[in-house]
This record gives structure tokens, C-alpha cells and sequence, in this order.
């Protein structure tokens, strides 16, 4: 176990593989997951009014209101499990949800400790998103939904690691890999922050 709370941000392109390995780092450190597209996707399966107010915009691949998203993240946050640690995946994705994580964090004394990036090629992630379409069968992983939030990504959110690589706080991981290989690399690299514990702990 750590021995600090430890805030952590998962940065990758679709098909990056980011929520996977975002539920395995977790785990590890015993924090929470927190990932704006499942909770999206679950209030969209409850038919929740989050659900019907984003559901058309989910299944286009466009993103939701950045205040809206915003407000989801820090209603999130301020839950008790959250206190002690968390990792985000997939907010912030542009560079005004930045702004309101810094001011909401600010505002607890609080800041990101990393931001994880996992480097994986156009085209294996495209390959990728592929298969999990075939797999899942999710409403946005069509052809022209995938272009759709790959063009985000790199419009929107590749800009948002020039600001957290001016604080010193990014790490770039291969995603390329087996599973474990990956899990372990990004592992390394908090370890390296001290951020988590080698290994055997
Ligand atoms: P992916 O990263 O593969 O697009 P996610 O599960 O992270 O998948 O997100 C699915 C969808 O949920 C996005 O395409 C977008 O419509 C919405 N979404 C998730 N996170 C955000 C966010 N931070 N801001 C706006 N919309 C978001």
C-alpha cells in the first residue's frame, strides 16, 4: 500500500488499451478507477437524465459538454473513496477540462502526481478498436465514429500533455507489449516517482 494519497491521470489514444491498464494500476495502489466514459455509458444504460442528455453525443464520438463532464468528475471526486487517491481515465481530454481540474484540485490543496501516457501507433490502435467492435459490438467503435473521437485526440487531447509536461509530471509508457509487460512498465515508472512500491510490496 502507498503510504500517500496517490492522483494519477492515464493519458492514450483509442485502442491504447488506457482502460485496461487503468483498472490494473489501480488495483495495484488500491485507489479507484475513474473513467468519464463508463460513467457516462452507465447512466446511458440506466436512462439517467446524464444518460439521455449524452447518449446522441456519445454514439457520434463528440465530446460532452466540457461543464457538464466537469461537474460529473467533480461530484466524483468529492466521494469518500476518492480522498484517498485516484486515477483518472479519460478526463481531462481537452484543455479547458485541465483548467477545471486545476481549479477544483486547487481548491482541496490537491494536485495530479503523473500522467501516464501510453504511446501506441495509429495503426495498431485502429486494429485494436477493430477487434473490440467485433467483440463488444459498442455503438461508437463504427469506422466513422472511431475516425471521429481519433481526430479529438489529437486536436484536443495530445495538446493537454504540453501542459502537464511543463509541470514534469508526464511519463511515457509503451504500450506495445503483452498485457503484464505493459502493467509493469507503467509500474516502473511510478516507482521511479515514488510513487508506488517495487514489486514485492
Ligand atoms: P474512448 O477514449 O475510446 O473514446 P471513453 O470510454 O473514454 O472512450 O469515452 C467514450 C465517450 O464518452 C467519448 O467519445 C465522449 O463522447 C464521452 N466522454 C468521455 N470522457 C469525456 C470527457 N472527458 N469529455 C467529454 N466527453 C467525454
Amino acid at each position: 500500500m502507498t503510504s500517500r494519497p496517490v492522483r494519477l491521470l492515464i493519458v492514450g489514444p483509442q485502442g491504447s488499451g488506457k482502460g485496461t491498464q487503468g483498472v490494473r494500476i489501480a488495483e495495484t495502489l488500491g485507489i479507484p478507477v475513474i473513467s468519464t466514459g463508463d460513467v457516462f455509458r452507465a447512466n446511458v444504460a440506466e436512462g439517467t437524465d446524464l444518460g439521455l442528455q449524452v447518449k446522441s453525443i456519445i454514439d457520434a464520438g463528440q465530446l460532452v459538454p466540457d461543464e457538464l463532464t466537469s461537474a460529473v468528475v467533480r461530484d466524483r471526486l468529492s466521494q469518500p473513496d476518492a480522498q484517498g487517491g485516484f486515477l483518472l481515465d479519460g478526463y481531462p481530454r481537452n484543455l479547458p477540462q485541465v483548467m477545471h481540474l486545476d481549479e477544483f484540485l486547487e481548491g482541496r490543496d490537491e494536485a495530479l502526481d503523473a500522467v501516464v501516457v501510453l504511446a501506441v501507433p495509429r495503426e495498431e490502435s485502429i486494429a485494436r478498436l477493430a477487434k473490440r467492435a467485433h467483440e463488444q459490438g459498442r455503438a461508437d467503435d463504427t469506422d466513422e465514429v472511431i475516425a471521429a473521437r481519433l481526430s479529438i485526440y489529437e486536436t484536443e487531447t495530445a495538446p493537454i500533455l504540453g501542459v502537464y509536461g511543463t509541470r514534469g509530471i508526464v511519463d511515457e509508457v509503451d504500450g506495445v507489449g503483452t498485457l503484464d509487460e505493459i502493467t509493469a512498465r507503467i509500474i516502473a515508472a511510478l516507482e521511479a516517482r515514488g510513487l508506488a512500491r517495487p514489486a514485492a510490496a
